[in-house]
This record gives C-alpha cells, sequence and structure tokens, in this order.
C-alpha cells in the first residue's frame, strides 16, 4: 500500500464540553480527491483546520506525509506552507494589488527573495488565467477571479496538500464554474486535495472518494459513485435527498 499523504487516525475534538470530532479516522494517498459533505455543524471546517493545525485536535494522531502534524520540526509555519488551505471568503488584502497578495507570506514568512516570489506568482497567475490583473486590485475583480487569486496564493509555497473550505459558497452561482475548473486542473496536475464543499455535481466529477459527515462522524466513505447511487445509512441518504 502507498503510504498516505494525510492520515487522520481516530481524531477526537472537543470545543470545551462539546464534542466536535468523534474518533474520525481518514487516509488520503498522494494525489487522491477527497471530497467532505455533511450537514452544517457536522464538523467539516474543524476536521479539515486540525489537518493543518488551525485547531488542535485534542486525541489521536494527524500525520502528512509520516509526520505527525504536531510534530516541532515543522516549526511555526512549515506544515501551513505544507497543507496550504483556502476559504470561502477570499481574505485578499484590499490596499495591495493581486501580485503583492500573492508574493506577501512566501517573502515575508517563508524568506523567498522578491524576485523568486514575483516569478512563482506571475506564473501562478498565468496558469489560472490571471496573468493580465497582476497589477490590479482586489475590489477590481469579480468574486471569481478574486477565489482564483486566493488559490493561486495558496499555491505559492507549493505544498503537498490543499484543503479547501467551501469554496464557492460565497460565489454568485455563474462565477462558480469557473473557480472549479481551476481545482478540476490541479486534480489533473495530481494534486492531493481534501476539500468541503456542497457542490454536489463537482463531488461526483472530481473525487476519488466521498466522505459523509454527520454529528462529528464519518458516517460513510466511498467512491462518489457508490455513495452518491448507492448510499448505505439512512442517514446519508435523508441528507443527499435534501440536498440534491
Ligand atoms: P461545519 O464546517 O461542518 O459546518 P464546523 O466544523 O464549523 O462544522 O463546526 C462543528 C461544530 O463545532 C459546530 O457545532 C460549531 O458550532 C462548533 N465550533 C466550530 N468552531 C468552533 C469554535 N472555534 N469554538 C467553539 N465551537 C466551535
Ligand atoms: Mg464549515
Amino acid at each position: 500500500m502507498i503510504p498516505p499523504m494525510i492520515d487522520i487516525d481516530t481524531v477526537t475534538k472537543y470545543f470545551g464540553e462539546k464534542l466536535v470530532l468523534d474518533r474520525v479516522s481518514l487516509r488520503i494517498a498522494p494525489h487522491e480527491v477527497v471530497c467532505l459533505i455533511g450537514a452544517s455543524g457536522s464538523g467539516k471546517s474543524t476536521l479539515l483546520r486540525c489537518v493543518n493545525r488551525l485547531v488542535a485536535h485534542d486525541y489521536g494522531t494527524i500525520r502528512l506525509d509520516g509526520v505527525p502534524v504536531d510534530d516541532p520540526s515543522f516549526g511555526k509555519t512549515g506544515l501551513q506552507k505544507r497543507a496550504a488551505i483556502v476559504f470561502q471568503s477570499y481574505n485578499l488584502f484590499a490596499h495591495m494589488n493581486v501580485l503583492d497578495n500573492i508574493t506577501l507570506a512566501p517573502r515575508r514568512v517563508h524568506g523567498q527573495s522578491r524576485a523568486e516570489a514575483e516569478d512563482r506568482g506571475r506564473d501562478v497567475l498565468a496558469r489560472f488565467g490571471m496573468a493580465g490583473f497582476a497589477t490590479s486590485y482586489p475590489e477590481q475583480l469579480s468574486g471569481g477571479q478574486q477565489q482564483r487569486v486566493a488559490i493561486a496564493r495558496a499555491l505559492m509555497t507549493r505544498p503537498d496538500v490543499l484543503l479547501l473550505d467551501e469554496i464557492t459558497a460565497a460565489l454568485d452561482p455563474e462565477l462558480v464554474g469557473e473557480v472549479l475548473a481551476i481545482i478540476r486542473g490541479l486534480k489533473d496536475d495530481g494534486m492531493t486535495m481534501m476539500i468541503v464543499t456542497h457542490e454536489m455535481g463537482f463531488a461526483r466529477d472530481c473525487a476519488d472518494r466521498v466522505a459523509f459527515l454527520d454529528g462529528g462522524v464519518i458516517l460513510e466513505q466511498d467512491t462518489p459513485d457508490r455513495l452518491f447511487g448507492t448510499p448505505q445509512e439512512p442517514r446519508t441518504k435523508a441528507f443527499l435527498q435534501r440536498i440534491i
């Protein structure tokens, strides 16, 4: 068996008294794309954030490429460099142009020179059809373009893993497709991804596996064909009937 890129092993997380993740296990192989689905409050974002330690889990182990995410060898910023996250809200700096937005962390946090960061930045922007917008400001861009910049920013440090948390949820419907097309392209390039999404069509098309979270438990995980076609658990069925 290929060693997993992400290995979540019986992970439990409480917020105060509230049990939010209950002995969750999920293994994601290199180049694999796993979509997390489930109702609001089921723990999807928390699970994603535990992987790059924006949230610290309480019990169990999470390994990135074999190394526990709380291992001191990652240092302060090493983990977020290797497991980059993109959120629903793009969080671009309004007073900085696109190229400055995406080169800021590589230069300030990860020690790249301006020339090195800007070369990489221009490459990534070009790849996403944003080459002409390097000196534009966020407010001059559509939501879809801003989200493409946010994805470009996440890729600046050449992460091993991309974590995506409902990245199309805030977009107007006509802008969703352009962002999903970029994610599809990253999958075709072999990026390992863990994707929280409500876009079931996209999950069906792009995921190698889909995991259904319910009340902090992965109730069911399978190929998209099987999970959407013949869900085994009544709660999975009920969720899918509501959402599709
Ligand atoms: P989802 O992404 O599936 O909607 P979340 O992971 O955001 O679910 O939340 C799971 C549960 O944890 C919810 O009950 C939520 O209210 C709670 N929760 C999430 N983040 C925090 C936090 N920082 N402090 C306290 N409770 C939280
Ligand atoms: Mg969430």
